[in-house]
């Protein structure tokens, strides 16, 4: 049996034994497998969380350079930066739209919104403009404190100046560029050990969400939760594969054939980070997408492209908005949405840290922060959904991003 197929097995078994598990609460079995379960996701995830740093580096540094060398950055820079704001735009235009369809929040029950606000700290202001400022004050920094504490956005930048020093140096840095290089390939030799264990560590960590999650409160936010999962998977199986079609030139099946690995660990681990590695994998491998396009595109876009929650974001602000029985002027909305779009640049990709951002876009538009303590209970839920689109997002582009390269020099030979 094929690595593929005994993930998606292990995926459904995992749903399967989590709500199992939710039939014998607070037994000594439940406990014991719990406990059992969260060792093994912790594995896991922490197998991945090891490699993700030293590979973002070596990627970035090897991808820049390479591509430096054969004359194609500008090129592959400006495509990526323009596939990420189409997408990212047309994710926040879906989201508002598809709330504005449903009428997301009217109607539902008030006594929610009070229950949450009980007990709930309000969190610290975050404007844009303090965001911004704590964005460049957290990227420009040592990169060997970036480095050790897994400030991903910090590592991406000094790895694209390092990238382009060794193309300016040339000859005289050929030792490390070629060491950078090996470095890359173990890493990659590394990620493709820890891809073994994926079953096990899917399995363990979804039976994990379900016998944990309080899906009852699910239940009270259902048309929400609904239509903001029903609209992101739109994004991801209509939006992305047509423009994957029409830029890429790929069958969108053969896409979800070479990404399942990735986009089912995004799934399982609610974390485009932590799926990084295997995005990188399955890009080169089953995509065809060329190492120093995946190896700039795919860590770049983790960080920075998520449609997911962009559109996620804007959704919810209209839903609270409309459950505050508030009605958003156009310009309002417009503002959402660029918030969102910054929000979701700033993000980084760990689970729920949209749910951080949103304080952001809620606060944009006069929306009490505090409002957030209704969506946090559903959240590890949604997050699910849309780190998969944000994982998908990533590779998708990659893919465009790689065709215009290689087009690009085939015109120039
Ligand atoms: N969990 C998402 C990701 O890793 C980020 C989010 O919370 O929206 O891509």
């Amino acid at each position: 049996m094929n690595l593929n197929t005994q993930i998606l097995i292990a995926a459904v078994l995992g749903v399967i034994y989590g709500f199992f598990l939710t039939l014998y609460p607070q037994t000594s079995f439940a406990e014991h497998s719990l406990y059992g379960l969260g060792i093994l996701s912790s594995i896991f995830i922490g197998l991945l969380k090891m490699l993700l740093i030293p590979l973002i580096f070596s990627s970035i540094v090897v991808g820049v350079s390479n591509l430096q060398a054969g004359g194609q950055f500008g090129r592959v820079w400006k495509i990526t930066a323009l596939s990420c704001l189409t997408t990212t735009t047309l994710a926040l235009i879906l989201g508002i739209s598809c709330a504005h369809l449903f009428e997301v929040g009217k109607g539902v029950d008030i006594q929610i919104f009070q229950e949450a606000m009980q007990n709930h700290q309000t969190p610290d202001t975050l404007t844009p403009s303090s965001f911004l400022t704590s964005f460049i004050q957290n990227t420009l920094i040592n990169p060997f404190k970036a480095l050790s504490e897994g400030n991903v956005l910090a590592v991406v930048v000094f790895a694209l100046f390092l990238g382009v020093a060794l193309v300016k140096g040339g000859e005289s840095f050929s030792l490390v560029r070629n060491t950078c290089q090996q470095f890359f390939v173990m890493m990659m030799m590394l990620v493709g050990w820890v891809m073994k264990l994926a079953p096990i560590g899917i399995f363990a960590l979804l039976a994990k969400l379900i016998a944990t999650e309080d899906l009852s409160v699910l239940s009270r936010l259902v048309e929400f939760a609904v239509v903001v999962t029903g609209t992101t998977i739109f994004h991801g199986a209509v939006v992305l594969p047509a423009l994957l079609w029409i830029f890429g030139k790929m069958n969108p099946i053969t896409f979800f054939k070479g990404a399942r690995t990735a986009l089912v660990t995004a799934f399982a681990t609610s974390s485009s980070s932590a799926t990084m590695p295997l995005s990188m994998k399955c890009a080169q491998e089953n995509l065809g997408v060329r190492p120093q396009t995946a190896g700039f595109v795919i860590p770049l876009g983790t960080q920075l492209n998520m449609d997911g929650t962009a559109l996620y974001e804007a959704a919810a602000a209209l839903f609270i908005a409309n459950l505050m029985g508030l009605d958003l002027s156009l310009t309002q909305q417009i503002i959402v949405c660029l918030t969102a779009m910054i929000a979701s640049l700033g993000a980084p990709g760990i689970p729920s840290a949209g749910m951080v951002t949103m304080i952001m876009v809620l606060q944009s538009v006069g929306l009490p922060a505090e409002a957030i303590a209704i969506l946090l209970p559903i959240d590890r839920v949604l997050d699910t959904v849309r780190t998969v689109v944000n994982v998908q997002g990533d590779m998708m582009i990659s893919v465009v991003v790689d065709r215009y390269a290689k087009q690009a020099e085939v015109e120039s030979s």
